[in-house]
């Protein structure tokens, strides 16, 4: 079904760290799988599991127009031998962009629903309505996050991350970052970027954490002002950082998540936040397939990867 590839720890060389007596590497989940890429391998995994288990044939779950979330479900539906149905929100963009196509080339079954909507989509009205439409299936929210994502975003930290001081990653809904706080050890210090502005993402986390009984070993901290003016939001500077970042290491990051996380990292550095001899892992979460949209919706050239 869905096999990883190995993934490794790359540590990166640069003036500042050693300026700063840390040492920081990072963990390549981009590389895990050709199409279900980062923290969207893990997020589906148990997730793919527990529909084959429940005997359902098709998965349906809900995303944005370029929504790696979208993209990495139709590709892991496919390799499960599963249906799949993304409800996307919105309208005004091109409904054959990469993200898109893509999902549709996988057999992903499109249905555009206006925002209004959209917004209803955890009422239990309108997942009748959408069982009407298209029979039974496998609800995965939004984002991804439900017990099973947790369950399998425990796994990304393993024996070999266990030398590492602080634990980096981007937040979106904050799956990916709970998933950490139950692996982390004491000592270890979790650190999530958010990419959407506000502060309300403390209050979801708390909320996560309660829900699914995770008392962190280690600490856990939330950055919460590189959003760039929110989510999907970029200001210049964020696109210089990724081209400095891609040239100075050869690793594309995105504009909408891993680069926002980047560059906070390197303010950290300006702002001594890690002491000397940290041993800093920054979480590469994948993404990398929302760049050519953004290429062609803003004309913007960032690096591709
Ligand atoms: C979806 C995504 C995230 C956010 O994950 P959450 O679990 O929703 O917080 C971070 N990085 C990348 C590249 C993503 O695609």
């Amino acid at each position: 079904m869905l096999l990883p590839s190995t993934t490794e720890i790359q540590f990166l060389s640069h003036q500042i760290l050693q300026e700063k007596k840390v040492e920081l590497g990072i963990l390549r989940l981009d590389k895990i799988h050709n199409q279900v890429s980062g923290n969207k391998f893990f997020k589906l995994k148990y997730n793919l599991k527990e529909a084959k288990r429940l005997g359902k044939k098709t998965i349906l779950t809900f995303g944005g127009a370029y929504s790696n979330h979208i993209y990495a479900t139709a590709a892991a539906a496919k390799l499960a031998g599963l249906n799949s149905i993304g409800i996307i929100r919105g309208d005004g963009f091109d409904e054959n962009n990469p993200t898109l196509s893509y999902g549709r080339n996988q057999g992903m079954n499109l249905h555009f629903v206006d925002r209004e909507k959209y917004r209803a989509k955890t009422s239990k009205q309108f997942l009748e309505e959408l069982k009407g439409i298209f029979g039974d299936f496998y609800l995965i929210p939004e984002g991804g996050t439900n017990h099973f994502a947790i369950q399998g975003t425990k796994e990304i930290l393993t024996s070999s991350t266990h030398e590492s001081t602080h634990i980096c990653t981007s937040v979106g809904t904050g799956g990916t970052f709970v998933g950490l706080a139950t692996s982390i050890r004491s000592g270890q210090e979790l650190l999530g970027f958010s990419s959407l502005k506000g502060e309300f993402i403390r209050d979801e986390i708390q909320a996560l954490l309660k829900e699914f009984e995770i008392n962190p070993q280690g600490k856990i901290e939330l950055i919460t002002q590189y959003h760039f003016g929110g989510y999907a939001k970029w200001k210049p500077e964020l696109i210089e950082f990724l081209h400095w970042f891609h040239s100075e290491f050869g690793i594309a990051i995105d504009p909408v998540y891993t680069g926002k996380m980047a560059y906070g990292i390197w303010e950290l550095f300006k702002k001594d936040y890690f002491p000397p001899n940290s041993k800093i892992l920054m979480i590469h979460t994948g993404g990398l397939q929302g760049n050519l949209g953004f290429v062609q919706r803003t004309g913007i050239a960032i690096p591709l990867g």
